[in-house]
């Protein structure tokens, strides 16, 4: 007979990739709260399009409303808001490439237990979800949707302690992976965020002293549009619980390395935000300068790939001293190329999103910035477009090394063999992508950017996986030996 988990187990497999990339929100003790959440998730839009969940309480019951699309979809109507009354609420936007986006897999998640209901939203991606599936499912554990972040709801019901925040903390020391969480209890709002801090999360004031509430976000563009202060990053490893006493912080876990998110920087959080104190429209000016130190060419004009190039552009044309142009116009209402799964459909994608602006380009030597080359697609599609228009020679210069591995912490990249530079040299991208020249900022410029003096081996202080292989965290699910693991954890409390 077929073993049920492993039927469970493919079928979690294949129908979510667990490939997400999502941001979290959440208020406490604010007036209007499923409004406010609403607008914090509009902020947080970039990181995730495809479903967005709120959960309310107000002070009694639970509320909660979840759908499939954008924020403005689900969020739009004043009705949906006002069926989710209360001073409290976390949110969630989550953006899944691979197979169904289906309704049971919208956050936040939601479960009641015998100490009462219990809500999390999760960004990031864990690495022995798979493992710890398997064995949750053995035991009799029933899961609702095919997401890794339900193991948390799991492991909290089957935990032995008897606070919500022990079981939290017991839930986390058996998970491996990159977190960032906003959780809603009866009693308290807890932001956590994994040892090594991979993903980012905020604490921000809302209101006056004393009787304003709080705040947790992915990211500070977050806290602007709902008018609260940024306090402080959540540390890495961090639990904190705010509730009617105050704000309290635990440390669970043995200090680890911090290994920052190098791609937040690069491409994914929005630029008016600050990640650990850093501006990332700014660190996005410095590599597009590291970049014109290293990689100068003679042309006419820098013309950045909108959005996400534009930052780096303005950097490497003030290094350079050559003019910056917009020589490509981006339609404003397309969403971010990936979300179109198909090869054919990304193609028809890249031509919607990007038109060139002909005059600016005709009998010029361009040289294009982007942030990243994944797949080639978008680049192989512009330089096309940009000879159409007339331009005489195109340079492309990249703001990241090239992106040679997948991240299985929450960023969503394609499977390894689907990564240009996975197979090519820079001189074979060149050709594939069709440019006069082509160069990516070398990984100590990336660091030097970042104000670092390059990158230790020792001591990278970034999670850089994508660009150099260098996993931090252990990747179970991964392993050949995932059946070893399973047979590790089938002692699980
Ligand atoms: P590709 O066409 O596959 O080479 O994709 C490269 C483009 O996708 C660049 O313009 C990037 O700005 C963008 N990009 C890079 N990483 C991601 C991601 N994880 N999700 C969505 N878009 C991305």
């Amino acid at each position: 007979m077929a073993d049920p988990t492993q039927v469970t187990f493919r079928e979690a497999d294949e129908e979510d990739g667990f490939h997400e990339e999502c941001g979290v929100f959440g208020v406490w003790q604010v007036p209007d709260a499923a409004a406010v959440t609403a607008l914090g998730l509009h902020a947080l839009q970039h990181r995730g399009q495809e479903s967005a969940g709120i959960v309310s309480h107000d002070g009694t019951k639970f509320h909660s409303h979840r759908g499939l699309g954008s924020v403005g979809d689900n969020f739009g109507d004043q009705k949906v808001i006002d069926r989710l009354p209360g001073r409290i609420a976390i949110g969630h936007n989550r953006y899944a490439t691979t197979g169904d986006t289906v309704l049971r897999n919208v956050q936040p998640l939601y479960a009641d237990f015998e100490f009462g209901g219990f809500a999390v939203a999760h960004n990031g991606n864990l690495t022995n979800a798979h493992v710890l599936r398997r064995a949750l499912v053995r035991r009799g554990c029933l899961f609702q949707s095919t997401t890794d972040s339900e193991v948390f709801i799991q492991l909290i019901a089957i935990s032995l302690y008897s606070t919500v925040v022990d079981r939290l903390i017991d839930a986390l020391k058996q998970v491996i992976g990159a977190y960032s969480l906003v959780a809603l209890s009866e009693h308290a709002m807890m932001g956590i965020r994994d040892p090594m801090g991979v993903r980012p999360l905020i604490l921000g004031r809302i209101g006056t002293e004393g009787t304003g509430g709080w705040v947790l976000a992915s990211e500070t563009c977050a806290l602007d549009i709902v008018g609260a202060d940024f306090v402080r990053d959540v540390e890495p490893g961090e639990i904190v619980v705010i509730d009617d006493q105050g704000v309290h912080s635990i440390r669970p876990f043995a200090k680890l390395p911090e290994r920052f998110c190098v791609f937040e920087y690069i491409y994914f959080a929005r630029p008016s935000s600050l990640m650990e104190g850093t501006s990332v429209y700014e660190a996005r000016k410095r590599i597009g300068r590291e970049l014109a130190i290293e990689s100068a060419v003679d042309a006419d004009l820098v013309v950045p790939v909108p959005d996400s190039g534009v930052p780096a552009a303005m950097g490497y044309a003030v290094e350079s001293g050559i003019p910056f142009e917009l020589g490509i116009i981006r339609n404003q209402y397309i969403g971010r190329t990936f979300i179109e799964p198909s090869d054919h459909i990304r193609h028809l994608g890249v031509k919607l999103k990007h038109s060139p602006n002909r005059p600016i380009l005709k009998g010029k030597r361009v040289i294009l910035v982007d942030d990243s080359i994944v797949r080639g697609t978008t680049s192989k599609k512009i330089v096309e477009m940009v000879r159409a228009a007339g331009a005489t020679e195109v340079h492309m210069r990249i703001s990241s090394p090239p992106t040679t591995h997948s991240c299985f912490y929450g960023i969503d990249t394609p499977e390894r063999s689907q990564l240009l530079a996975s197979s090519h040299t820079v001189a074979q991208m060149a050709e594939v992508i069709g440019v006069d020249s082509l160069a990516f900022v070398s990984i100590d410029g990336l660091y030097r950017a970042l104000g670092k003096s390059g990158r230790d081996a020792e001591q990278p202080f970034y999670c850089d996986a994508c660009l150099t292989g260098d996993y931090p965290i252990a990747l179970p699910d991964q392993a050949d030996n995932a059946d070893r693991q399973l047979s590790l954890l089938a002692e699980i409390k």
